[in-house]
């Protein structure tokens, strides 16, 4: 039975890099055979635009009916002066919401033909494979009581908390040594279990969850260790799980070490491994509409969905092979281009990656 897989363009660069994962989807399938149905629809500033909201009821039902989103990227300034609750943002926030996205996966892959890209020394990063498994829907983002209140003293006081029951620290840990056990065999919990309670909890569950995994190795790391580690020797690390907000941060440290934004691809899983894929990148407004986006993190985001959620693990390799191979060829959009590459634009780079696909 054909899988479905729900396409989410958005906003700004959106169109474009999503435009190029068509092409190698469309490729997939006619050429090698894979069983997929591909149905668009709106989300973020363009379906507000449409239909007066980031996030129609229409476009959440065909999420939840499909087995897999594909989503470009969302926002721009003309939607900035917008109320909260119908910026391009909350579209995001509602799918993720909605599916109960609750694992976000975001590998760090330096290839080795970009070494050069990384502001780290080559010898540092060269080679780099980590994958951050980032808690998405609890925590401090959304832990209750939040808000801001004027105290007797007319002083206003900001409030945040930080929660996480037993058992959303569980599912989280099991999705980090279930993806270990498939890669290096070594969980990093990263934590301040030192200062938060919380947290302590958290290291304990991990400690928990792990004596069901006697083939990966746990280790634990405050997490300012593991943002000074991440940038000194990031190799040391192959999986670390953490809380919302520490992963929030910390992949985003761990996406500057391979130097190019433009590469990294993410995935944010429910429990039953329908997923939503996504560059890590925005919908960079700087560079929309002029065909130089760079639209390897989105077809890489193809194949994270064809091996975590459609099963499909052959078809993703050939994707990553055919990146590799292209950028073999010399082959750069701007943002990754450096002496002796040839610079090409969103469209080359999507037919580049299509025609190495039919080689591999
Ligand atoms: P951004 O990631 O869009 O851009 C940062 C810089 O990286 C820009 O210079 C941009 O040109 C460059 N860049 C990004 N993707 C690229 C690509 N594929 N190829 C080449 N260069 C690329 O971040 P920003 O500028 O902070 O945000 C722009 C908009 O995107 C904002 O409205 C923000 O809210 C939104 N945003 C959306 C998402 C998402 O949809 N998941 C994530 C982050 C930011």
């Amino acid at each position: 039975m054909s899988k479905k897989i729900l396409i989410l363009a958005g906003d700004g660069i959106g169109p474009e890099i999503v435009a190029e994962a068509i092409k190698v989807l469309n490729c997939l399938r006619d050429d090698f055979g894979l069983a997929i149905d591909m149905q668009e629809a709106l989300v973020g500033g363009a379906a507000y635009d449409a239909e007066g909201h980031p996030l129609p009821e229409s476009t959440l039902d065909a999420a939840k009916a499909a087995d897999a989103v594909l989503l470009g990227a969302v926002g721009g300034a003309k939607w900035e002066p917008l109320d909260i609750s119908v910026r391009p943002e909350k579209g995001l926030l509602g799918l993720r919401a909605g599916l109960g996205l609750f694992a976000n996966l975001r590998p760090a892959i330096l290839y080795p033909q970009l070494a050069d890209a990384s502001t780290l020394k080559p010898e540092v990063v060269s080679g780099l494979d980590i994958l951050i498994v980032r808690e998405l829907t609890g925590g401090i983002y959304f832990g209750q009581p939040r808000g801001v209140e004027t105290l007797e003293s007319g002083e206003r006081k900001g409030i945040n908390t930080l929660t996480y029951t037993e058992s959303e620290i569980e599912r989280i840990c099991r999705v980090a040594f279930d993806l270990a056990g498939k890669r290096g065999k070594r969980v990093c919990s990263v934590d301040k279990a030192n200062v938060l309670e919380c947290t302590e909890l958290w290291r304990e569950v991990a400690i928990r969850v792990g004596a069901d995994y006697p083939d990966c190795e746990l280790s634990h790391m405050y997490v300012d260790n593991a943002a000074m580690q991440l940038v000194r020797a990031p190799k040391q690390f192959d999986v670390m799980v953490t809380t919302n907000m520490f992963g929030d941060i910390l992949s985003d440290c761990a996406a500057q070490l391979t130097g190019s934004i433009g590469m990294l691809p993410s995935a944010s899983l429910n429990a039953d491994g329908q997923g939503m894929y996504e560059p890590i990148h925005g919908s960079a407004p700087d560079i929309a509409g002029k065909g130089v986006a760079n639209p390897l993190a989105t077809i890489l985001s193809v194949a994270m969905m064809l091996r975590y959620s459609l099963n499909e693990a052959g078809h993703a390799d050939r994707i990553e092979q055919a990146v590799s191979a292209v950028l073999d060829q010399g082959l750069r959009t701007a943002d990754i281009a450096s002496e002796g590459t040839t610079t090409v634009g969103t469209a080359a780079m999507g037919d580049a990656v299509v025609a190495a696909l039919r080689e591999v």
